[in-house]
């Protein structure tokens, strides 16, 4: 039997369990903001790891790194310029990424996760970030001014104290559990699969690097992708709702199956598919609600971040991280503490609450068939609707009053009007 040895460690000003981009980009702006905070982060996985995932970052992601000076790390990578969406019977759009209105750059990078995560993290280490790998996160306690937090490895459990926990953990996140949170509920959540796979012919079939969504096809109210990252290497995966996907009994294999013919059918040469790896999406269409922070706070897919349109997580993730640490840097050792996460929450949802619900109306809408054809329609004879759709992928756009009702007429009219309308 193994035999299990009790450690204690130092204390720690801020604990963060989880070094994806969520928890990374979080130690990063601590030690931005004050150099001198004693910071850890512990991970269940050794990196560089793997993560299920379309591996597409955005000019969200790119600014988040920009903010402290970490863009080299996108250096030498491929630059994506356009997005494809394609809907049932063949309807499909290319467009470029139109210049999002709150950030400079509007290009997307896809980096497989086992180098992107591992980068981001060396970022923290190099800031003397406190890095320890192989330790999950088991529970924690609460005294009065700190928390106790009890990991395990392999060999040994270890209590540490720190004066704030931050549970970066993703979607399946113990740190949540823990505090007694609701996790999302079936509709609020989607399954998917990503692989790898070689095309040598993907770039000509589509004259450029674009990234490919197809919206209903190969799977009904599912979304699939094919993004290219570097050479021939593509990065494809599919997803449906979680509610679906268990009333309909449907299978993952099967699904990315279905996506691949659909990719043969467009004449894209696939050879070699590989590393099939699936995982949950939490929607931010459900977030838990946190009354008393008690020195702990959630970021990331640990806190339902992800835009229900897109699957896309990674820049809600680095943000919140980003938000927590401008919010509480400075009362890590002060009573306001618990009003610094309060405030955390508070700018993430106003920032990105409507956002959030469009993009949730907009995954509802275009779950409809008929819906998911009739917007492409409209898009491809109208430059104003495929920028706003584009902006929910990749920007923090929200629906008004006005847009609404513009779309709406936009669908109403006959294909013929709409043509004229946009030629004058
Ligand atoms: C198939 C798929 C495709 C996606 N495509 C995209 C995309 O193209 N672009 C995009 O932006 N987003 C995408 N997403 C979402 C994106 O992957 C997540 O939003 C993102 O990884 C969230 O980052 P995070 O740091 O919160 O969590 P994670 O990246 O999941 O990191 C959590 C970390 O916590 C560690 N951990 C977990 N439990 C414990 C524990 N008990 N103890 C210690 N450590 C623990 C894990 O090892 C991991 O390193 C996709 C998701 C899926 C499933």
């Amino acid at each position: 039997m193994l035999n299990i040895m009790v450690h204690k460690f130092e204390n720690y000003d801020v604990i963060i369990v989880g070094g994806g981009p969520a928890g990374s980009n979080a130690a990063i702006s601590y030690k931005n903001l004050n150099p001198s905070l004693k910071i850890a982060i512990f991970d269940k996985a050794k990196f560089p790891r793997d993560k299920s995932c379309g591996d597409a970052i955005g000019p969200g992601v790119i600014n988040a790194l920009k903010r402290f000076g970490n863009a080299d790390i996108l250096e030498n990578e491929p630059q994506v310029v356009s997005t494809t969406l394609f809907g049932p019977d063949n309807v499909g759009i290319q467009n470029y990424i139109p210049q999002v209105k709150n950030k400079a750059d509007s290009v997307v990078y896809v980096i497989p996760r086992y180098e992107l995560d591992n980068r981001i993290l060396d970022k923290a280490k190099n800031l003397q970030v406190d890095v320890f790998e192989n330790y999950s996160f088991m529970n924690f306690e609460i005294e009065n001014d700190f928390v106790v937090v009890n990991f395990k490895t392999e060999e040994k459990q270890l209590s540490v104290k720190t004066k704030l926990l931050i549970g970066a953990d993703g979607a399946n996140s113990r740190v949540r559990k823990n505090m007694k949170l609701k996790s999302n509920t079936d509709k609020h959540k989607a399954i998917a699969i990503r692989a790898y796979i070689d095309s040598p012919n993907y770039l000509d079939i589509f004259k450029e690097r674009t990234l490919m969504f197809e919206i209903n096809v190969s799977a009904e109210k599912g979304y699939a992708w094919a993004f290219p990252s570097r050479d021939n290497m593509l990065n494809i995966g599919i997803g449906v709702p979680l509610n679906i996907f268990k009333k309909d009994n449907l299978d993952l294999d099967s699904l990315l199956n279905n996506f691949v013919g659909q990719l043969e059918k467009r004449g894209v040469i696939v050879e070699n598919v590989r590393l099939k790896k699936s995982y949950l999406l939490p929607f931010a269409s459900f977030r838990p609600k946190v009354s008393k922070p008690n020195r702990i706070a959630l970021i990331g897919d640990a806190s339902s971040m992800i835009n229900p349109m897109s699957g896309e997580g990674i820049f809600y993730g680095m943000e919140a991280g980003y938000l927590l640490a401008q919010n509480t840097f400075d009362k890590i050792n002060s009573e306001n503490i618990n009003q610094g996460i309060s405030n955390y929450y508070r700018e993430f949802n106003k920032r990105f609450n409507k956002h959030f619900l469009s993009c949730t109306l907009a995954r509802l809408i275009l779950q409809i068939p008929f819906m998911t054809k009739r917007l492409l329609n409209v898009a491809s004879n109208d430059q104003d609707t495929i920028d706003f759709v584009v902006e929910l992928l990749f920007d923090e756009a929200h629906l008004t009053l006005s847009e609404v009702s513009k779309l709406v007429i936009k669908f109403i009219i006959p294909q013929k009007i709409l043509k004229i309308m946009a030629k004058n």
